[in-house]
């Protein structure tokens, strides 16, 4: 079959790989509908040192059941199903408190062996807790949305919820990348009225709009946190959603949260440390988000999908093959396209 496969910076390929098989009983084939790019793919995109060979890259991906281990209950054959980003088993104490990032079992695609998500098919590790049944054919209209269920979408959605966004909270989202937008549609949901989007790509913030979005701030730094104080009477926002990951974005969320408000990071953060000294500690501020349990939120978030209530995959502004998938890693890297899907 054929994967995508990175030999370093900027050098991406498509190649031959062996077929997956059932390696252990608790293990699922599946052949890949759609996948996408991620923004944290653009990472090693920019900085991998060059790996002979190549390694396996994508996280993000639903498919078909092409096979099942006898330990797997539940799955059968032809299954349309998503995976989250991370496969875990389901069963361990971390999993059942809906923490499945931190399953002892678990683990990320493309590491240790396991495959990645960009490619013809994936060998999925502890499938029956990490896979879940889509009440969809194979050729849905709402793959798109459906495939947002892998990571972008509950990411945005951790981050409004550990920010404890409600009907009663101002909500600020720092990025109009995919993941902000997604947080814009997710403090929508939960019930937020007012949601200021910081951004700067029209064509972004428009759709952040379309998603809930009630003020878009171009300005970044101290005038965006200044424009901000202005929206909101000088006090700023009691939930801020900080979706970008540099350490720009975590001064201007301590600029802009009101003071007892929250911060969460869902941003792969790419500095080490957060100044949280006597200013922050004398505002009551809460730092919270982390990485997604996306398996937790998938079933919830699913719902409002397949009712056609809210439509995430609007994100994807592009979709390619798998010949052209190192133009879409250069698209989204140049800006030129904010997400990527691939249909294998
Ligand atoms: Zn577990």
């Amino acid at each position: 079959m054929r994967a995508i496969l990175i030999h370093g910076a900027g050098d991406i390929r498509v190649a031959e790989v062996p077929d997956p098989i059932i390696k252990e009983p608790t293990d699922a084939v599946v052949r890949v509908l759609r996948a996408c790019i991620c923004g944290s793919d653009l990472w090693p995109y920019a900085s991998k040192p060059v790996t002979p060979g190549g390694d396996r890259i994508g996280h993000e991906f639903l498919g078909v059941i092409e096979d099942v281990g006898s330990g797997v209950s539940g799955f059968k054959r032809g299954d349309v199903v998503v995976a989250p980003f991370v496969y875990s088993d389901g069963t361990c104490e971390f999993c059942r408190e809906g923490l499945h990032t931190s399953c002892p079992h678990g683990g990320l695609w493309a590491r240790e062996g396991v495959d990645g998500g960009q490619g013809e098919a994936v060998r999925v590790p502890h499938a029956q807790g990490t896979l879940v049944k889509l009440p969809v054919g194979e050729d849905a209209a709402l793959l798109p949305s459906l495939l947002t269920l892998s990571d972008v979408f509950p990411t945005g959605y951790h981050c409004a919820k550990t920010a404890g966004v409600n009907e009663r909270t101002t909500v600020t989202v720092i990025g109009d990348g995919a993941v902000g937008l997604s947080a814009v549609l997710s403090a929508k949901r939960l019930g937020a009225e007012r949601i200021i989007l910081m951004g700067r790509h029209k064509e972004r913030t428009d759709l952040g709009r379309e998603f809930g979005a009630t003020d878009v701030v171009e300005e970044r730094g101290a005038e965006g946190v200044e424009r901000v104080r202005e929206l909101t009477g000088g006090v700023g926002t009691h939930a801020v959603l900080e979706c970008v990951g540099l350490e720009q974005a975590v001064d201007t969320a301590f600029g802009v949260v009101r003071d007892g408000g929250s911060i969460s990071r869902v941003g792969v953060p790419q500095f080490d440390k957060v100044s949280y000294g006597f200013p922050e500690f004398f505002r009551n501020i809460t730092l919270t988000g982390g990485v997604a349990p996306a398996r937790a939120y998938i079933e919830e978030l699913m719902q409002d999908i397949l009712e056609g209530t809210i439509r995430p995959g609007l994100v994807f502004d592009r979709a390619v093959g798998l010949d052209e998938v190192a133009d879409g890693y250069r698209a989204m890297a140049d800006r030129e396209a904010l997400k990527v899907m691939i249909q294998p």
